[in-house]
């Protein structure tokens, strides 16, 4: 009963120009694709403006790749709840091991980050995923429900709709090492036991769980035919109209 979702992540990829035509022909290839899959894509925070612009009139939902949890003042290069929501957003991920990594934010940050979007009404896409080291080690579920269970904390939200939780492991991030579908299940599934910690095990039933990490059309209906997988947070896939489109189409 849970609503396929799958989201496109262009990471740091197209211009102004370019996330116009990539808009243009993602509103193309899914002209007329009603399957009940929700798509959503999350351009650089220079393209919402366009980018939704170009959405408007058709069922793509337009996400930004991060947010800053205050409400307005000095934080020099940063942009707030308020101000996605003004450009047209409903979605926000959070949480991706790019940041977590590059750019040093720690599941606090994730935390105050999801408590500042769901309070907007935006809904966060919460990442959360171990590296090869954690996964050879074979302690990655417990790293990622610790992640999840950091970065989640004390959020209160009242509809399942209102969270989207991401599993991307590292090691399958823009490698073409695709986790299997069953690697996939496992870590979805307890992804899903920690939110029903959290927020009880109803809320939880409804929560969307994606995989992601070299996800596309190949594997695609593989990773959604398992029960614990709600769709998939795509990357270098989502920047092909064409690949994004039949990854929709075959979920
Ligand atoms: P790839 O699909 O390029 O592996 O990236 C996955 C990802 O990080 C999406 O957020």
């Amino acid at each position: 009963n849970r609503t396929l979702l799958i989201a496109g992540n262009w990471k740091m990829n197209n211009d102004v120009q370019a996330a116009a035509t990539l808009a243009d022909e993602l509103v193309a290839a899914l002209d007329g694709v009603d399957n009940g899959v929700e798509v959503l894509v999350c351009p650089p925070t220079i393209d919402l403006t366009t980018v939704a612009a170009k959405l408007d009139g058709s069922a793509i939902k337009l996400g930004a790749q991060n947010v800053y949890w205050e409400a307005a003042g000095a934080y020099t290069g940063e942009s707030s709840c308020d101000m996605l929501k003004s450009a047209g957003c409903t979605y926000c991920i959070i949480g991706h091991s790019e940041r977590r990594d590059y750019f040093h934010e720690t599941d606090e940050d994730q935390n105050k980050k999801a408590k500042a979007l769901v309070a907007a009404g935006l809904v966060p896409v919460f990442c959360c995923g171990e590296p090869l080291e954690v996964r050879e080690a074979g302690t990655y579920v417990e790293h990622v429900v610790a992640q999840v269970k950091a970065g989640l904390e004390g959020l209160e939200i009242a509809d399942p709709a209102q969270l989207v939780v991401a599993y991307e492991p590292i090691w399958a991030i823009g490698t073409g090492m695709t986790a299997t579908a069953d690697d996939a299940q496992e870590v979805c599934a307890a992804v899903r036991e920690a939110l029903a910690d959290l927020f009880g095990a109803e809320l939880a039933s409804g929560i969307r769980v994606l995989y992601g990490g070299s996800a596309k059309p190949g594997n695609i209906a593989e990773l959604t035919a398992k029960p614990d997988v709600d769709g998939a947070l795509v990357g270098g896939a989502s920047l092909k109209a064409a690949d994004f489109s039949q990854m929709v189409v075959k979920s």
